[in-house]
């Protein structure tokens, strides 16, 4: 998979020395080597004798550990570190690991890699005990469980043992406690963790043993499935096993297939070697007449490999991967994107042009990136190309680490393998079958398959929305009034929380609120959800659940179905930030008369439509102005913030600004590769009880953005689009209407919403 469509949540390190050194810089490095299991955010934390000295921050490894921030980790003879990537809403520092408790007889730290799936029973339960939590992420949940257990035992690692029985899921460990590092794994050894010992004497763990090459460390074993293994320094490690053989081993084979790097090995088996024995069985399961076989990089490459040996067909390097891209926190101000497999990924063409193409990739999430893929070696002249996934189809989310998401945006999970075909455009396709996954791993049978096969070998979560209302046994239905009636939505307020319900109404002129567009509220709600799926890795919003089941009785009527979303309470930001990545519209007749665009002058000769260098952030604030078509500049927006929240205005505009821009590069690239553009969109941001941002209200409408067709997109003309145009034309011809539009031009613009709705999402309403 070129685009990290699937993420790993997370990776660890820690290491242990007989000698006080800069231990930090050796976790450093064991961090970089396992970058590839999480980039949003990293973190070090140093044990110099009992005192723990840490950082951590959003970004990569070498980003947010430059020379000066570990030369003040200091000295220590432990060391444990993290990299996160977020799933759940929550890039926010107050996620990012190691986290580190202090509690009465003691500091602890704690990194994970995995997911508990009765996180939500155990935190209402902690809750109720009076722990107060401080982040989002199912980490603090384990770490309250074990200091907890640690009341009453006499060791760390016993309050561990402890805990271990309550939890549920996924979960590889380090913990570090003044005087110990304690390597921990689930009793079915989902997520991969191993150990390691250097010459000198010091001993890593890491959850690939690609990291203990890095730092030099000698593979000695993997922690085994329910295993502590305590490491103190300069002694030999104990290894406690109550918690072994509880359950069978279930390793997830998604890690062989694509989440890890090929040159570790985990639980005995080399992942180069698995890969290609993908590859191998492929080409046995799908023969096909070609001239060379190409893989996608880079987990598709070994695959390559092994189907081209056993194929007997040449094996070629049809790509060129660059390897330098980071992720997307993009500054205002730099090249905007076109596409990220354009940047990422450029096709050799003197190596396909004119041949018969075997393609192997390891998988395909929702098919975007694969048809953008067969695309271009369509265009550098390959004459005919054939998909070989290695690895079956995904029909179910997983709910142990990993963010496979839920059956409704997983392609091969809502149409046939021949739609699928059909979407991507590859002249044939063969997925990798269930049945062979043995075989992949030299005929070993336990593993994870959850998200080929929908059976969870550690179980499911009961609970999946954050919140579910209790029910109202024996009671009458409790009566809602809105708090708040909108031209978009209405508001209730729910014990505690917000509901939202979107209206059907027109939304672009305030005096034509008497005409209804039927099923508008729906597409708004709907595509929403969607937006605020695809980018909570980039930051929290404030939806808890569109699911009707997670509302109160009340709103469990067939008019609320659809359209109804229950969210988390925020204090909203007088702010509204505009993103403009085209010349268009308002845009454009503001370009035409002043050089202008909201107060930012552009280059000359900019033509209607033009995609801008990088897109334009335009703040503006009814608060303050009372007009939501006024814009104010950065500075400005500083300002009104400063006003609002004294001495957080600065750091605020400045995340607010970096989000936009972050949000509409991730928006606008997968809209590209669904074939519309996103040529200005709305976003708007709240305050959560903690004072963190959070991404609020209706995202990325046709009702708040302006969506364009890619088919038929050219520069200096004016676009059709996806939103209320027609509308706005009939005003404009029809001055003296009293706005009351005709059915027909409800009809079309509604028309024009679902079809938007279906091209971005796939799915009808
Ligand atoms: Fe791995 Fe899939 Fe199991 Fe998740 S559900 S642990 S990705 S095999």
């Amino acid at each position: 998979m070129l685009m990290t469509e699937i993420k790993e949540e997370c990776g660890v390190f820690g290491i242990t020395s007989p000698f006080t050194y800069d231990a930090a810089t050796t976790v450093y490095y064991g961090l970089y080597s396992l970058q590839h299991r999480g980039q949003e955010s990293c973190g070090i934390v140093v044990n110099d004798d009992g005192v723990f000295c840490s950082h951590k921050d959003l970004g990569q490894v070498n980003e947010v550990f430059q020379p000066q921030i570990l030369s003040e980790l200091g000295q220590g003879q432990i060391a444990i570190g993290h990299v996160r990537y977020a799933t759940t809403g929550s890039a926010d520092r107050a996620n990012a690991q190691p986290i580190v408790v202090n509690h009465i007889k003691g500091s602890m730290a704690v990194a994970h890699n995995g997911n508990l799936t009765n996180s939500f029973e155990l935190r209402r339960e902690l809750e109720l005990n009076g722990s107060i939590f401080h982040s989002t992420s199912d980490t603090e949940v384990i770490a309250y469980c074990i200091t907890r257990a640690r009341l009453h035992c006499d060791s760390i690692e016993h309050a561990i043992s402890e805990a271990m029985k309550k939890f549920e899921g996924a979960y590889s460990l380090i913990i570090m406690s003044p005087a110990k590092m304690i390597a921990v794994r689930d009793p079915y050894g989902l997520r991969p963790l191993c150990y390691g010992i250097t010459e000198d004497g010091r001993y890593a763990v890491a959850s690939e043993s690609c990291a203990l090459d890095a730092v030099s460390a000698k593979f000695m074993r993997d922690v085994k499935p329910g295993e502590i293994i305590v490491f103190e320094p300069g002694k030999e490690p104990v290894s406690i096993e109550d918690n072994c053989s509880r359950s069978k081993q279930h390793t997830c084979i998604f890690e062989y297939i694509y989440f890890a790097r090929p040159d570790s090995v985990i639980d005995g088996i080399d992942v180069h070697r698995a890969r290609v024995n993908a590859g191998r069985i492929l080409a046995r399961t799908y023969p096909v007449d070609a001239d060379i076989v190409i893989g996608v990089p880079d987990s598709g490459l070994d695959a390559a490999i092994g189907y081209a040996d056993e194929s007997g067909i040449p094996y070629g390097i049809g790509f060129v991967k660059n390897k330098y891209i980071g992720r997307t926190f993009i500054e205002p101000g730099q090249a905007h994107r076109e596409s990220l497999v354009d940047i990422k990924l450029n096709v050799i063409a003197s190596v396909v042009a004119g041949k018969r193409v075997v393609l192997i990739d390891d998988s395909v999430v929702r098919g975007t990136t694969s048809k953008r893929i067969v695309k271009k070696l369509r265009d550098a002249g390959a004459r005919e190309v054939h998909l070989r996934l290695a690895s079956p189809t995904f029909v179910a989310a997983c709910y142990y680490g990993t963010d496979i998401p839920d059956t409704s945006t997983l392609i091969a999970a809502n149409n046939s393998i021949d739609e699928v075909k059909e979407y991507i455009g590859c002249d044939s396709i063969g997925f990798y079958r269930t049945e062979d996954l043995p075989g992949m791993l030299d005929g070993r049978k336990t593993f994870c398959q959850a998200c080929f096969t929908g059976e969870y070998p550690a179980g499911s979560p009961k609970v999946t929305g954050k919140y579910r209302f209790e029910s109202k046994r024996g009671s009458e239905m409790k009566e809602y009034t809105p708090v708040k009636e909108g031209k978009v939505r209405e508001l209730y307020e729910a014990d505690g929380n917000m509901i939202m319900v979107a209206t059907d109404r027109i939304s672009a002129f305030d005096v034509i609120l008497k005409n209804k567009i039927d099923g508008k509220g729906i597409v708004l709600t709907q595509m929403a959800k969607f937006w605020f799926d695809l980018t909570k890795g980039l930051v929290p919003n404030h939806v808890i659940s569109t699911d009707v089941n997670d509302m109160p009785e009340f709103f469990r009527k067939p008019e609320f179905k659809g359209r109804t979303t229950l969210c988390r309470k925020l204090e909203m930001l007088p702010l509204e930030c505009i993103v403009r990545g085209y010349i268009s519209g308002s845009c454009w007749n503001a370009y035409k008369e002043s050089g202008t665009v909201c107060g930012i002058r552009l280059p000359e000769g900019l033509k209607e439509s033009q995609k801008l260098d990088s897109p334009i952030y335009t703040p503006s604030t009814k608060a303050e102005i009372g007009d939501h078509d006024i814009s104010i500049s950065y500075e400005e927006s500083i300002e009104v913030l400063e006003k609002y929240y004294p001495g957080r205005g600065s750091e605020l505009a400045r995340k607010v600004r970096n989000l936009t821009i972050a949000i509409y590069n991730k928006c606008e690239d997968y809209a590209l590769s669904r074939g519309i553009i996103i040529a200005d969109t709305k976003l708007e941001f709240g305050l959560d009880e903690n004072g963190e941002l959070v991404l609020a209200d209706e995202v990325l409408t046709p009702d708040s953005s302006r969506f364009w067709p890619l088919d038929g997109y050219e520069e200096g003309k004016p676009q059709p689009s996806y939103d209320k145009q027609f509308v706005r034309d009939w005003l404009k011809a029809n001055p003296d209407s009293d706005y009351n539009l005709p059915q027909d031009v409800i009809e079309k613009t509604i028309a024009k919403y679902k079809e938007a709705y279906h091209l971005i999402t796939g799915k009808t309403i």
